[in-house]
């Protein structure tokens, strides 16, 4: 079948996912067109604001459709990252839905160039055309998608490994991209073990040259026997390291990245000892990166072995989950322009407009809570919450 048929088979199932607008379908046409596209194949991930399709070039390499969809109401609760970005301060249109999700698109496009550019591991940045970006597979050589972190089938020994690979990611994510993901979690990362290397005497197979992304640049430490390593996805969303609320949105991302390996029994940093570490302006003089994570995680260990009795580890235990959500809680401005201001804030939510509040829901807990007191309406600050 000719490649426009293929398409036409397949976009039509894809129609009653009701994404597929007309005007989505002519801009895949011209894709398969110019010959970018061969086919476009089924869904790999139907989600709120995107789903995410397999296509197949003409030299039958894997690539990845991600395409956003174009309701408004989707993208409504966005607003929180747009909010404080220099990069929305021009053509960002609240009433125009596909102007709205061209933006998000090509913001993922040129994150993911950032990514790629330091080296993070992520899908190659292809092409994007209003709401569809094209990008790099990550996956197998027969088209597979390779499993979110939350669903992979890893070795325990393997996980201290990654930890640490995350954490030198985020960092490098923060310091060389000037970037912070802000959706950071077991979700948006793909646990992807690259097809060994030929022997050189053989070659490559075409089907394996074509499934590997390029934009793998290894330069971290090989887990020791997984050969598996962590894909950065889903930067749609990830704003300035300077965006006002940049911190929380970083702890937030670090509070997944700890609760997760914790989880799985991996002596990790803590959200403080994270935070610090991601954060820290240069680490030349511990070695850099990888040695100064190296004897952190090494002093961590030390500390939490040196409690003696189980029940002074408990109580340290405790302590220092106190410690975290006391930390969590805690509301870290930026910039000063965008310091907490109670005046401001307790202006809008009298007036009804708590909703436009940018950091309501950053972390969830931070922010004036509303109560009605003898019909009253009160606000109550973090700080005197007794939680
Ligand atoms: P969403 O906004 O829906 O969360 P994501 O970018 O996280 O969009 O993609 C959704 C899912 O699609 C991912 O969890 C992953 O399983 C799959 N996916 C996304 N990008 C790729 C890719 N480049 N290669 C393979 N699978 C991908
Ligand atoms: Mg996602």
């Amino acid at each position: 079948p000719s490649a426009t048929a293929n398409m036409k088979d397949k976009s039509d199932r894809a129609t009653t996912e009701q994404v597929l607008d007309p005007r989505t379908r002519i801009i895949l046409f011209k894709m398969i067109g110019r010959g970018l596209l061969y086919e476009v194949n089924g869904c790999v991930s139907t989600g709120k604001e995107a789903n995410v399709y397999h296509a197949v070039n003409s030299e039958r390499r894997h690539l990845a459709l991600k395409i956003y969809k174009t309701s408004i109401l989707v993208f409504k609760d966005r607003d929180r990252y747009v909010s404080g970005e220099y990069r929305f301060r021009k053509g960002y249109s609240r009433h125009n839905p596909r102007k709205m999700v061209r933006v998000w698109a090509e913001k993922e496009m040129r994150n993911l160039k950032r990514l790629q550019t330091a080296g993070i591991r992520c899908p190659e940045p292809v092409e994007v055309r209003e709401n569809v970006l094209v990008m790099g597979f990550i996956g197998d050589a027969e088209g597979w998608a390779s499993p979110r972190l939350k669903d992979a089938d890893i070795s325990p020994a393997a996980f201290p490994a990654l930890y640490s690979e995350l954490l030198l990611t985020t960092r490098k994510l923060f310091h060389e991209c000037r970037l912070v993901h802000a959706d950071l979690s077991e979700y948006n990362i793909l646990y992807h073990v690259e097809p060994k290397a030929a022997p050189a005497h053989n070659g490559p197979s075409p089907q394996e040259a074509t499934a590997i992304p390029t934009s793998a640049a290894p330069d971290q430490e090989q887990a020791q026997g997984d050969r598996g390593h962590l894909y950065i996805i889903d930067v749609s969303q990830s704003v300035e390291h300077d965006h006002p609320h940049a911190f929380d949105f970083l702890r937030a991302d670090l509070r997944n990245v700890e609760d997760f390996f914790a989880r799985r029994g991996v002596p990790c940093l803590g959200l403080r000892g994270a935070f610090e570490f991601v954060t820290k302006e240069s680490l030349e003089g511990e070695g850099g990166p990888a040695a100064a994570l190296a004897c952190r995680l090494a002093q961590a260990e030390q500390d939490s072995g040196e409690d003696g009795g189980e029940d002074t580890a408990h109580v340290n235990a405790r302590s220092a989950v106190d410690e975290d959500s006391v930390f969590m809680r805690s509301y870290i401005p930026r910039t000063l322009n965008e310091v907490f201001d109670p005046e401001r804030d307790v202006g809008a939510l009298n007036r009804g407009e708590g909703e436009k509040l940018i950091y309501k829901d950053t972390i969830g807990i931070v922010g004036p809570k509303e109560q009605v007191v003898d019909g009253q309406r009160k606000v109550q600050f973090a700080e005197d919450l007794e939680e």
